[in-house]
């Protein structure tokens, strides 16, 4: 695991440490902290001031049991928090995130010229839809306004806008002030992880060509 570039702003961290996101931007976030090593030593760290607080809080007297207890837990812990190589398998169909695997990717759909477009199926009835877009290198994305927050997670590949370059691991946090228009870095594919909010409003051409299919 590497230590991306750009990374949730504290704000939105510190909600996902709290679980106050909804169901889509906590799978945006949890995908992030799978392939940033900064990131997740900050959940981590806040897990565990979270537990000592909770020890502190509790005098209780310890059961006889209390400490194989713990070990097991940790034990499964570790099990459960194992971190896979990802963002690097554009074939697997979950790019082996642990936040992505229990959700199904539909058949990815063409939408416009070089830019393909697939759903996650995280439930968007109380938060932001999740889907993913994969665009050839030079693509411009189509421009695009909404009314609510917008992350982007880099999967694989890299775009550039006003805002600088982003690549494999990246995170981008937008709100509806935000007017970028990526443009796909040459190389490879890029393959992003979108959870978006509010109503949105794709601009030009290609944007009219892809509305019906972000609206799903
Ligand atoms: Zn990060």
């Amino acid at each position: 695991m590497k230590t991306t570039h750009r990374h949730p702003s504290d704000e939105t961290l510190a909600a996902y440490i709290r679980g106050s996101l909804d169901e889509g931007r906590h799978v945006l976030v949890a995908a992030h902290v799978e392939l940033c090593a900064s990131c997740a030593a900050l959940v981590a760290a806040s897990d565990h001031i979270a537990g000592s607080i909770l020890e502190a809080a509790q005098p209780a007297p310890l059961r006889s049991d209390a400490l194989q207890t713990a070990l097991a837990r940790i034990d499964a812990n570790a099990a459960g928090q194992e971190r896979r190589p990802a963002a690097q398998n554009a074939k697997g169909v979950s790019f082996g995130l642990n936040a992505l695997s229990s959700y199904e990717l539909g058949p990815w759909r063409w939408i416009g010229p070089g830019v393909h477009w697939r759903s996650v199926s995280v439930p968007a009835d109380r938060g932001a839809r999740v889907f993913m877009l994969k665009a050839a290198p030079g693509t411009s994305l189509p421009n695009h306004t909404h009314t609510g927050t917008e992350l982007t997670l880099i999967l694989q590949g890299a775009y550039a806008h006003e805002g600088g370059r982003f690549g494999a691991g990246d995170f981008e946090e937008a709100d509806g002030t935000v007017d970028h228009q990526p443009v796909v870095q040459p190389g490879e594919e890029c393959i992003c992880l979108v959870a978006m909010e509010g109503q949105l409003r794709l601009l030009g051409p290609l944007g009219r060509v892809m509305q019906p299919f972000v609206r799903m």
